[in-house]
């Protein structure tokens, strides 16, 4: 579990393209001939076209039913029954930033009066302490400040890795890459694939116009695809995309994975409205409802099949309700003690892995239990905070 905030998945079991069981079918049969077409494609194993996509995209009662219920049947095809997570921790470094994204509510001017920084030592004590208390990540990630040093990245990267030299260290979004990351040195273990939002230029234009373009974006993933990091892979839904637009950027990412193989995991995140430019003016919807939370994550799956394996759930944005639900229309998550519990409230077995799907324990029975102190650990002011963070804006 996040530590801090942040959310999980499920590691990967190679199996056999499923069948249609029985709920699956059923909830396909009852949809119009269209529809139902394109879900047996699904269930087959065929890559869905855009068009396919779109009209999966707008899918409402019986038929989204049936997309959740295909949805679920393909997750379990994949992944199985498992339900992973990662012990990690969210470390901000700094919410000072230039850039000015309209939907985001955590970056701030730097004369702001909440405005923070943390030194080096500050970073490197909550990423010790966070690793004696079992986590083997941090996710490192902040605002983009004017004056920072040039070689910033790389001496927090080396001062993270001196100190613990086996914690792996998932770092610097596109955009902190963008702006300043040549050389990081030895030590990134994988990079966040935020700063995606919607990888279409007029929709970054609204969002955010002096965001790196879905171009940039794509090349540095890209690049350290080809270089052997790791990244994850995301997509902003819920403000003022349309469905034509989550379908294209799920493809691109689909199409990112079939060349390079380097997307451990695609994370929907949903829009948080709340204190952001974007929606006091009027320019956005108030994130997305339960349904479109379900058909998000259903869509994904389905259109990810056979490139993407693994599809987190961020309960963190979604709350443990939501995300359960999103559990079951192909989603997967999550993090310690109240999660596992959550994680078998479903009928799901929960399992710790590494940040690249490695599985470290699985815990098929709740009597054998670690008794952890993850949750007692107190929560800094800025680690409350989501905004930027993976799985949060
Ligand atoms: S989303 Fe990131 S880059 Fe954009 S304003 Fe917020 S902190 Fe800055």
């Amino acid at each position: 579990m996040s530590l801090g905030e942040r959310l999980p998945l499920v590691g990967y079991t190679e199996m056999a393209t499923p069948t249609m069981n029985g709920s699956s079918l059923l909830a396909a049969e009852a949809c119009p001939p269209e529809v139902r077409e394109i879900l047996h494609a699904a269930i087959s194993g065929e890559e869905l076209t855009f068009q396919q996509g779109l009209t999966l995209a707008t899918a409402e009662g019986s038929t989204l039913e049936a997309l959740v219920a295909v949805a679920d049947r393909l997750r379990r095809g994949i992944v199985g029954d498992a339900i992973t997570y990662v012990v990690n921790r969210n470390i901000n470094f700094t919410n000072v930033c230039f850039v000015g994204c309209s939907f985001c509510g955590f970056g701030r001017g730097p004369g702001a009066a909440d405005a923070y920084s943390l030194s080096f030592d500050e970073v490197v004590r909550r990423a010790r302490e966070a690793w004696e208390r079992g986590a083997t990540e941090v996710c490192v990630q902040g605002g983009l400040p004017r004056d920072l040093d040039g070689f910033f990245y790389r001496n927090l990267l080396r001062a993270i890795k001196h100190a613990i030299p086996e914690m792996h260290v998932h770092a610097f979004s596109p955009m902190e890459i963008d702006y300043g990351v040549t050389k990081t040195g030895k030590g990134l273990g994988s990079i966040p694939g935020t700063a995606a939002e919607i990888l279409d230029d007029r929709v970054r234009k609204e969002l955010s116009p002096n965001k790196l373009p879905a171009a940039r974006w794509v090349e540095i993933i890209t690049a350290a695809h080809e270089l052997g990091i790791p990244t994850t892979s995301t997509m902003m839904y819920g403000h003022v995309e349309e469905p034509a637009d989550l379908v294209r950027h799920i493809l691109l990412l689909r199409a990112i994975q079939k060349r390079s193989g380097g997307f451990t995991e695609f994370v929907p995140l949903g829009f948080i409205h709340e204190n952001t430019r974007l929606y006091r003016h009027g320019g956005a919807r108030p994130g997305a409802k339960r349904e479109e939370h379900l058909r998000v994550h259903a869509l994904a799956r389905v259109l990810l099949h056979g490139a993407i394996k693994n599809l987190q759930v961020s309960w963190v944005k979604l709350g443990f309700e939501t995300s359960l639900a999103c559990l079951q229309a192909g989603g997967e998550y999550v993090s310690p003690e109240e999660f596992r519990m959550k994680i078998r409230s479903i009928g799901r077995v929960p399992a710790e892995r590494t940040t690249t799907y490695k599985i470290r324990r699985i815990f098929d029975k709740p009597e054998n239990d670690p008794q952890t102190a993850l949750a007692q650990l107190p929560m800094a002011l800025t680690e409350s905070h989501v905004t930027y963070a993976e799985g949060a804006y």
